[in-house]
This record gives C-alpha cells, structure tokens and sequence, in this order.
C-alpha cells in the first residue's frame, strides 16, 4: 500500500512552488488532493495534469466563508478529510519597522500567513476531531526560528504559526489529530518573484535564478527544493508519524545550525520589497 492509500488531503498555496510539489507528492503516495488557491489557471491546470484525484478550489485562505467552503468541498467531493496542509503564503509587509504601514498590506499579510492558519485548523478540527482522526501540517519558515532571515512581519507570524501549532496540537492530542509546522530554509521558488530587482521573466525563471544564489545559503550546498518540503510534508501526513505531534520539523540544509545567513548569500535586502 501507498504511503497515502485512502487519505484525503487539503493543500491551500497548492498551485505553486512548494504547495504544488507536495501536491504531486501526495498523489504518488495515493492521496485524493484539495489545491486551494487564489492562481486559479496555475490550480486548474495542474489539477488537469494530475486526473480524478485531485480538484482545485478558488481559496482566499483569510476569508473564513472560503476556507469553510474547501473544507466541506474535501469532505462532499472525496469522503473525508485526513490531512490539511495550511501552506499558502508570500514575502507579505516588508521594510523597516519605523516605516510599517498599519493598513491592507499588514492586514492582508497577517490575514493570509496567521488568520489564514487558524481558520484552516478551526474548520479542519471540526470534521477531524469526531472523526477521531486527521494531520494538520503548517508552513512556518527558519525566519521564525531566527532573525534576519525574512521581513519583520513575516518573522514575526511563523514564530506565531509554530506556537499556534504547540497550543492547538494539545487540545487536539485526545482526538487522535495531529498539529505540526515544518521550517523551511531557502527553497527556489516563485515567492522570491518580488524580491528580485528586476522583471527577469515568467516563475520558472525565477526558480532557476533562486536555485543558483541559494546554492551557497547553507551547509549543504545546493539549494532546498520544493520536493525536499514536501517529503517531510509526506511524514508527517501519513501513518509514519502517529506519535509525532505539537513540533516544527526544521528543513533548512543546516542553516540554522551556522552563522551562515540566507540574505548574505542571496546578496538582496530581505527588508526590502
Ligand atoms: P509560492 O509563491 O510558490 O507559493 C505560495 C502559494 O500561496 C501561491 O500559489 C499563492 O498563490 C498562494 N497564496 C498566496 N496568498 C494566498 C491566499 N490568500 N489564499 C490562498 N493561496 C494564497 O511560494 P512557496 O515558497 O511555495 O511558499 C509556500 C510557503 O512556504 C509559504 O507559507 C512561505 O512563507 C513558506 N516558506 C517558503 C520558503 C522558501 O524559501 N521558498 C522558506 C520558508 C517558508
């Protein structure tokens, strides 16, 4: 049997860089798959690709209608829901704190990265916890293990995101549900879009330029792939991980164990848009 054999996933951000890979990821190990999104040609087209186990929903995730709406669509479309994965993200406010606007870039960042988050596992438990069952895995970021890796803001909620993950896990001990974050370290994917000076092409091209510079960001020296998140996304979603719950699973090449910095081997201001 496939590691994912009869299990029903949730993947929100599913439609690009490390959602995307997990997606595939999940599919080969059996999972039937939810790609929720805002990228509705990126979602549908790879929903397309993959056939009848998987469905793209449109998904603002910090609208809680929307992400209410994903949840009852796995569990009306497929059976069940077994596995959410809240993933979906961007670089969000950025710049220096004296200089951070209070309005609908903060709002939006805080709505999509935090909120988007709690609504994912508050209409998660309510389908897992009678069901006695289920894993809700959440991307948090090394920037939230450690400064100067990311925007303030940014920093600021995956710290929150792993102790979110800490406090909601225990309530949900006794149903027999899992909370885990995973810790990404630099991933070539199209988020970096935004930070790169220039406009150098489509989110491929992006990925190519991120994985060269990234190259040299940690230990080991290659750049974290998609497919390196979504493998310990696979862990901690399939039975392998029954006795593993409450903790962030860091995937970082070893950058959080060195002095080594992203930015300085990305050469960017990560302050900066
Ligand atoms: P990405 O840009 O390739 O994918 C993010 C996806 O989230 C996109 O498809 C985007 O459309 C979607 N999204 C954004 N806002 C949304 C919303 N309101 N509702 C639903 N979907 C929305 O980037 P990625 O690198 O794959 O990022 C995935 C996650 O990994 C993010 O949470 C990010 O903060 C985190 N992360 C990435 C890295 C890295 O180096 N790439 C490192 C640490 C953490």
């Amino acid at each position: 049997m496939a590691r994912l054999t009869n299990k029903v996933a949730i993947i929100t951000g599913g439609a690009s860089g490390i959602g995307a890979g997990t997606v595939r990821r999940f599919v080969e190990a059996g999972a039937q798959v939810v790609i929720a999104d805002i990228q509705d040609e990126l979602g549908q087209a790879l929903a397309a690709e993959l056939g009848a186990a998987v469905i793209y929903q449109r998904t603002d995730v910090s609208s809680e209608a929307d992400v209410s709406a994903m949840v009852d669509l796995a569990v009306s479309h497929f059976g069940r829901l077994d596995i959410l994965f809240n993933n979906a993200g961007f670089g969000g406010v950025s710049g220096e704190i004296q200089d951070t606007e209070i309005a609908e870039a903060y709002a939006n960042t805080v709505g999509v990265m935090f909120t988007g988050v709690v609504l994912g596992m508050k209409h998660a438990a309510r389908v897992m916890k009678p069901q006695g069952s289920g894993s809700i895995i959440s991307t948090a970021s090394v920037a939230g293990l450690q400064g100067g890796l990311g925007p303030h803001v940014y920093s600021g909620i995956k710290a929150g995101v792993i102790g979110l993950t800490r406090s909601v896990a225990l309530e949900l001990a006794a149903f027999n549900v899992r909370a885990n974050a995973i810790c990404p370290g630099g991933i070539a994917t199209p988020i970096f879009a935004p930070m790169l000076e220039a406009v150098i092409g489509d989110n491929q091209s992006v990925v190519e330029i991120m994985r060269v510079r990234m190259a040299q960001a940690q230990p080991i020296k290659r750049s974290g792939e998609a497919e390196d998140i979504a493998n310990m996304a696979l862990f901690l979603a399939s039975d392998e991980s029954t006795f593993v719950t409450g903790q962030h699973h860091v995937v970082d090449g070893g950058m959080t164990s060195t002095r080594m910095r992203l930015a300085a081997a990305l050469e960017i201001e990560v302050t900066q848009p």
